[in-house]
């Protein structure tokens, strides 16, 4: 006889693929979605089959988003001169709480990293220079992380887009080295973004 039934035994098995959830977290929410009414697992189980259909990328800025384009590119009160390059969309939120930048975005979903076979090619990089190429773009501001992956994305960033008349500038103080800017205060974050260097 089986001491987890296996129901709850393939919950559990499918709450450790998230990160951050190990076996003994997965255990303790399957068994608190157990011992909820059924209404509520019902609810979480419809919102997260739906979750692909209703979310979508942004075609501009790669954003997740309900709709296409996003709020952020849809919004004209926006400088959309300025772009902010981040790694993922933690990172744009984190730069929005700071109310400090009111440009656009464009969302990398991830960083070049050999070891992991992540190249550019992988990532939202040749989507950024089309459209420094085509539209209006005066300033690129480079916010990868501080880590070793997100220093060598900047710098490809920074050497591929000096073809075009564009200002790019880069995160200054207040973000350390090895730093992720999702956990950086939003002190932190707002002075660095205020005090970014200028690499064209
Ligand atoms: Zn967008």
């Amino acid at each position: 006889m089986d001491v987890i039934p296996p129901p709850l035994e393939q919950l559990i098995k499918e709450l450790t693929k998230l990160p951050g959830i190990g076996k003994i977290t997965a255990t303790r929410l399957a068994l608190y979605i157990l011992r909820k009414p059924a209404d509520n697992a019902l609810s979480l189980a419809e919102t997260l089959s739906s979750l692909h259909d209703s979310i979508q990328l942004c075609s501009t800025c790669f954003a997740f988003s309900e709709h296409d384009p996003c709020a952020i590119c849809s919004d004209q009160r926006r400088n959309h001169r300025v772009i902010c390059v981040v790694e993922g969309p933690g990172d744009l939120l984190a730069i929005e709480k700071t109310s400090s930048f009111h440009g656009v975005y464009h969302i990398l979903h991830g960083v070049i990293s050999p070891l992991e076979g992540i190249g550019p090619k992988e990532l939202k990089i040749k989507e950024l220079l089309e459209r420094v190429r085509d539209t209006e773009v005066e300033e690129v501001l480079i916010a990868t992380n501080l880590t070793v992956p997100g220093e060598a994305t900047g710098s490809f960033l920074i050497d591929n887009l000096q073809q075009y008349p564009v200002k790019v500038t880069r995160l200054a103080c207040g973000i350390s080295m090895g730093m992720d800017i999702k956990y950086a205060d939003q002190h932190t974050l707002a002075r660095a973004i205020a005090g970014r260097q200028n690499f064209s």
